[in-house]
């Protein structure tokens, strides 16, 4: 992506996005007034069963779509979507009767006419009460609204149906008053309610749809105060009522597609963070995994008592070692030790303290030989050091100056002196191709033995 272009197209991008989105939000008013200086008086369209039909679908899909909203509130638990479900069945069940008592249009105008008004103006409530409740916290799954409430709600509803009913019936008369008043209600909650949510910058995608929704909603509400019934300025608010309930629709269709949220869905900011944070969760659990293999290697290459390396371990770098001295026409040298009467050392100190004399032998070792150097225990008290890139010569040298070592001085263990002593054999690898392992540490076990055989506390080498 260029950066540079990007930046300074931005600003107009934002700018050109604004006023489309200003221009769809006031796209019904250009429509009302055009009409409303067009509109012929004598025109209107009187279609009872047009009139029933649509109002019927508009109920069912009132019912609908707060049903979707409410699965959204229980899987998110997101307060504002119980609203939302709340002003969709409450304009459900307050409309109702506009549609059902179509027939009886002629005989009580306002029985009809002022369910549409009540149905908008309880819509535009639970609609502001849905904002204040924007981002509030969740519901806990125990305390979303169950069927106690629902039964409330509905009781609450019908009770303005009734209402309205008896307010139709009786002889004060002033229904017109109150049909305008209930519409300018409506706007003015309507206007309340969008003031907010510029206050609040509750803008997300999903957001904006509500907004441009409620702004329909409001333009509706006029275009129904400024029409008769069935004439056109009355249908056509009938129109932009359908377009901004479609609208709002297809916003709850998209949380239950995605986050069951209106608050949460297409958060970028909140996607992106989000992501990192996966992200350095994956990269630590990466590194604890590759710490975690490390120490599975050491642990299967070492030996539990001594530290020294396993026979499994010293096995597979000889095998290397020798296929490099072969690779590159280098010395190799092996030396095998057994510590000298070992038997003793453990019936006379016991075996715990034997064990610390291995320990305490395998450190000293380890600190008087090369780092290429690498030992290793065969088992019990025998080991073998493999040196690479180290002729017969000069391994002997290793393995006498180990000896002597060993001999010059008994080990310090438990504040005891224990007099220890090594034989060792020591063999260079022979150079010619395919000579193996096995035949390399036969031989030095030969010469180990003759070491043995020799008195013991010494090195027999060839
Ligand atoms: P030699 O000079 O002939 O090698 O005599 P040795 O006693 O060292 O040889 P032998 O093979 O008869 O005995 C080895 C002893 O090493 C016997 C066993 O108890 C002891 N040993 C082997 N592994 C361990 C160990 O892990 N800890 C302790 N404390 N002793 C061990
Ligand atoms: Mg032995
Ligand atoms: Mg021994």
């Amino acid at each position: 992506m260029n950066r540079a272009r990007g930046s300074v197209l931005l600003p107009f991008i934002l700018g050109y996005r604004g006023t489309l989105l200003g221009l769809l939000a006031v796209t019904p008013l250009l429509a009302i007034f055009y009409l409303h200086f067009n509109q012929d008086p004598a025109r209107v369209f009187e279609h009872h069963t047009f009139h029933f039909t649509a109002i019927t679908l508009a109920i069912l899909l009132g019912l609908f779509i707060g049903y979707v909203t409410w699965r959204c509130y229980l899987e998110s638990g997101e307060r504002f979507l119980l609203w939302l479900a709340l002003g969709f069945v409450g304009f459900s069940v307050v409309y109702a009767p506009h549609g059902l008592l179509t027939p009886l249009a002629p005989h009580n105008p306002w029985l009809f006419l002022l369910y549409g008004p009540a149905s908008r103006l309880v819509m535009a409530v639970c609609f502001l009460l849905a904002v204040l409740q924007y981002q509030a916290p969740a519901d806990t799954p125990g305390h979303r609204l169950g069927i106690g409430g629902w039964l409330l709600a509905l009781g609450i509803f019908v009770l303005i149906d009734a209402l309205v009913a008896v307010w139709a019936y009786s002889p004060w008369n002033s229904s017109f008053v109150l049909r305008v008043g209930m519409e300018s209600a409506s706007i003015l909650l309507l206007g309340i309610t969008l003031g907010w949510m510029f206050l609040r910058r509750a803008m997300n995608p999903l957001m904006i749809i509500y907004a441009l929704s409620l702004a329909w909603f409001g333009q509706s509400s006029f275009a129904f105060t400024i029409g008769s019934p069935w004439n056109h300025q009355w249908w056509l608010a009938h129109l932009i009522f359908a377009g901004g309930f479609l609208l709002l629709s297809f916003g709850v269709v998209q949380a239950y597609l995605s986050t069951y949220s209106f608050a949460r869905v297409y958060s970028q900011s909140e996607l992106m963070a989000r992501l990192r944070q996966e992200k350095q969760r994956a990269e630590q659990a990466l590194v604890e995994l590759q710490h975690a293999n490390q120490d599975l290697e050491r642990l299967a290459s070492t030996d539990s008592l001594t530290g020294a390396a396993n026979r499994r371990a010293l096995m597979a770098r000889a095998e290397q070692e020798i296929a490099r001295a072969e690779r590159y026409k280098l010395p190799l040298s092996l030396i095998l030790l057994d510590l000298d009467h070992f038997k003793e050392i453990n019936d006379r100190y016991g075996h715990p303290t034997g064990d610390s004399v291995l320990k305490a032998f395998v450190a000293k070792v380890q600190s008087m030989l090369r780092p290429s150097d690498l030992l290793g225990r065969l088992g019990g008290e025998e080991f073998a050091i493999l040196l690479p890139e180290t002729g017969i010569e000069e391994a002997s040298q290793v393995a006498e100056r180990l000896q002597q070592s060993m001999a010059g001085k008994p080990m310090e263990i438990d504040n005891k002196a224990i007099p220890l002593t090594l034989s060792a054999g020591v063999v260079e690898f022979p150079l010619q191709q395919g000579s193996g392992i096995s035949e390399a540490f036969s031989l030095a076990d030969k010469q180990l033995y003759r070491a043995k055989n020799a008195g013991r506390n010494r090195v027999a080498s060839g």
